[in-house]
């Protein structure tokens, strides 16, 4: 991926399970036209309900480690046992188109596409509580308190990776942390650099 053709922004989503990440993005993407949702490809098996090509693209672990040594993605981690990856085409042909791109992945992923790309805006989301973190794990399912209590001691330790963003937004209340999220994606669109390249043609008329 050239540096030079990144046109739109790379926008990295991560948090710990149970902090409403996924609902957040979902929200975000839908309400921001220029904005797409990168789809990952995973190892791991659909949830009930999921979509293959919506959700995830779910594939097999062979698949997984022709696709990663092919060099197929911008970035892949190993998360709980699952393989992750970020298709490098497809993202950088949403930003040739001139859309800005969501990647909505782990803090392992996420170092990795901020060493390649300095300027991709990372954003972490933080739960208000561990009790609400608690509270958010237990209302999702029949899991057993065992299951709990893994997801709990591994959404604390993402958290330890909050600090590596350059945004962090609380996800206490869903519509005020999704207005923070919308402040940052505009904000960033406003920027002059961005501007030079969106109003182009007003900006060469106004000053010739
Ligand atoms: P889940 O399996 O619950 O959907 O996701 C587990 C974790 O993997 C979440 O933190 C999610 O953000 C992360 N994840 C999803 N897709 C990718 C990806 O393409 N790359 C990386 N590094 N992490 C991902």
């Amino acid at each position: 991926m050239k540096k030079s053709k990144l046109i739109g922004t790379l926008y990295i989503v991560s948090a710990p399970s149970g902090t409403g990440k996924t609902s957040l993005v979902n929200a975000l993407v839908r309400d921001t036209n220029h904005l797409k949702l990168s789809i990952s490809h995973t190892t791991r098996n659909p949830r009930p309900k999921e979509i293959d090509g919506y959700n995830y693209h779910f594939i097999s672990e062979d698949k997984f480690k022709q696709m990663e040594s092919a060099g197929v993605f911008m970035e892949s981690a190993n998360v709980f046992g699952n393989h992750y990856g970020t298709s490098q085409d497809t993202v950088q042909k949403m930003l040739d188109d001139g859309h800005d791109v969501v990647l909505e992945i782990d803090w392992q992923g996420a170092e990795q596409i901020k060493h390649r790309f300095p300027q991709a805006i990372s954003i972490f989301i933080l739960p208000p509580s561990i009790q609400a973190l608690r509270d958010r794990l237990e209302n999702r399912g029949q899991d057993s308190k065992e299951v709990i209590e893994t997801r709990m001691t591994k959404a604390i330790a993402e958290l330890k990776h909050y600090h590596k963003a350059d945004f962090l937004v609380v996800n206490d209340d869903f519509e005020e942390a999704l207005k923070s999220l919308k402040a940052i994606v505009k904000s960033n669109r406003m920027t002059t650099s961005k501007q030079q390249i969106i109003n182009q043609r007003l900006i060469r008329n106004l000053i010739n």
